[in-house]
């Protein structure tokens, strides 16, 4: 027997449809130069957004068709972002700070129907076609004035093309299984990859999002999104503020510490994520400037591990308490927050230092489990490393244009950790960057982690290079504080502190910068190509 309940499918559409009739007059801000923003309501992003659907419709996109979006965070980008799973096709992200290579490679192999750009990345889609890429037409998403005809075939205005259409159009209903959403990873370890996102998958992340423990978002909160619209979902924040009806933030290309400190405060922003390099910028402008910050109430970091002394200025400087995560394009992407249980509820000083060191707990609908080489689940001892392997409804099971040949009911992550007895996670490496030094496996965050908690030691990488004893040896990579300096001996002495003494770095380098992917991170294989003497 079956239960008597409606089956109502869990559409994208279905959370602005119900932002738009509940919280029409909320405000969604989008920030159109630095200290400027334009103000909608939600219930004008659906009016447009059904307009943007009647556009495509017209261009000839047909479900399943895969429509690429090359912008920031923007209304428009919003719009597009439910517009085109609203019709039935795949909004598929594409991230401009990519090498054009990269995006050729990606661009074949999603075969996009056509593509709504930022007109400020024109010369990236001139760059695109003298690759060979044509694409069958281009919106240029700009402010009226700001479009000029692109080289890339035919090509709209968005605004022009909005204004040729009435609006009055359903959201047609879906299966909930059916593609909503494609994103490609950022390749930080190889050749991106496509990961599929559903309805369903994409409705329920953003509940997930939105609880207490996640991110906690309510329509009572002004949200932010630093992260960016093409980076995995924007960790669910687009979806989330329109399933509880709170006010969104779009920031715009502009993402520096005193623009975005404006912002925060203009719009009174209480929730925002991002990486730690945009917080490290924010961080260094407010206190260049001593100033606070007076609305913000949670902050996100993903995407790489927390550097210890962001926790640490945002929570005793700025009262902000900071929420790290772990996830991946893979996993849509939040899949662990770091919420306290009531066991952490007392923890103060230090120990709670040490517990924010970890990369979070898994929500109801991810569920986790750490294997060694063998096969065997490692105990949960907060101690044994294991390869993490994930499973739930908005967990990729395959990549775009991967054979199905068997169902595959754990995700390897291709990340290492450790799982303590409360359920809190820590990454210790990806298994790419892990250090093999004889029989030990070296977690370069973990040393890089203990690094930044010199004073002078503003930004840290471990990578290995090559020993004829050991296999692989420990080298790592600074930048200095400005007019700070260190020595060797100083270092070691700090790290043996916090890590065993085999992990300590042999060798020690000061650089002026270090290389940063697409999405904001250490670019390692860079680093490795460079300094590990072709380790990598
Ligand atoms: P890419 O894999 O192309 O860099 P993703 O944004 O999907 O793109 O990156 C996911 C990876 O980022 C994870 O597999 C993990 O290695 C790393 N990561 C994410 N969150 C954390 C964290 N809290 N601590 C350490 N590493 C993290």
């Amino acid at each position: 027997m079956i239960g008597s309940m409606m089956g109502r499918p869990l559409l994208v559409s279905a959370l602005l449809e119900h932002a738009a009739r509940w919280h029409g007059k909320t405000a969604v801000v989008s920030q159109r130069a630095p200290q400027e923003g334009v103000t909608f309501g939600w219930e004008e992003i659906d009016q447009r957004a059904r307009r943007l659907a009647q556009a495509l419709i017209r261009l000839g996109v047909r479900p399943g068709d895969r429509v690429g979006t090359l912008g920031w965070n923007h209304h428009r980008h919003l719009e597009a972002y439910y517009a085109i799973p609203g019709i039935g096709a795949i909004c598929h992200t594409l991230n401009p700070r990519l090498f054009p290579e990269q995006l050729v490679q990606i661009l074949q192999d999603a075969q996009d129907v056509g593509l709504l750009a930022d007109a400020r990345h024109l010369p990236l889609l001139q760059t695109l076609e003298s690759l060979g890429v044509r694409l069958p037409w281009v919106i240029l998403m700009g402010e009226p004035g700001e479009a000029c005809a692109p080289a890339l075939g035919a090509w709209f205005d968005y605004e022009a093309l909005l204004a040729e259409e009435n609006g009055h159009f359903d959201w047609p209903d879906w299966p909930e299984e059916q593609a909503a959403g494609l994103c490609f990873t950022s390749g930080t370890t190889g050749r991106p990859k496509g990961v599929v996102y559903s309805h369903r998958s994409t409705v329920l992340h953003a509940m997930s999002v939105a609880l207490p423990d996640s991110l906690g978002f309510s329509a009572c909160d002004s949200v932010l999104p630093v992260v960016p619209l093409f980076h995995a979902n924007a960790w669910g924040f687009p979806h989330a503020a329109a399933l509880v009806g709170a006010k969104l933030v779009l920031p715009g290309p502009w993402l520096e510490g005193a623009t975005l400190y404006a912002l925060l405060e203009r719009e009174e922003v209480t929730i925002s994520a991002g990486v730690p390099t945009v917080w490290r910028g924010l961080m260094s402008f407010l206190q260049a400037q001593a100033l606070k910050l007076n609305h913000l109430r949670l902050l996100g970091v993903g995407g790489a591990a927390c550097p210890p002394a962001l926790v640490r200025y945002f929570e005793q400087e700025q009262k902000v308490p900071v929420r790290p995560g772990w996830g991946m394009t893979e996993t849509s992407p939040v899949a662990a927050l770091m919420s306290p249980k009531r066991a952490q509820m007392g923890l103060s000083g230090e120990a709670r230092w040490r517990w924010l060191e970890k990369s979070g707990r898994p929500p109801f609908g991810v569920d986790m489990r750490l294997r060694d080489s063998a096969g065997r689940e490692v105990a949960r001892d907060g101690k044994t490393p294991g390869h993490l392997e994930v499973r739930g409804p908005w967990i990729c099971e395959y990549y775009w244009k991967e054979a199905r040949e068997t169902e595959r009911v754990w995700f390897p992550t291709g990340d290492v950790a450790t799982l303590d007895e409360d359920g809190f996670l820590q990454i210790t490496d990806r298994v790419k960057d892990l250090i093999k030094s004889g029989g030990e496996w070296i977690s370069s965050v973990q040393v890089e982690q203990a690094a930044l908690l010199h004073p002078a030691v503003r930004e840290a990488a471990v990578i290995g290079f090559p020993d004829p004893h050991w296999g692989e040896r420990p080298l790592l990579i600074m930048v200095l504080e400005a007019g700070r300096g260190v020595t060797e001996e100083e270092l070691r002495q700090h790290l043996a502190q916090h890590v065993a003494r085999w992990s300590l770095p042999d060798r020690f380098l000061v650089v002026d910068s270090l290389p940063y992917t697409a999405t904001g991170k250490v670019d390692k294989v860079a680093l490795r190509r460079f300094h590990g003497e072709g380790s990598g």
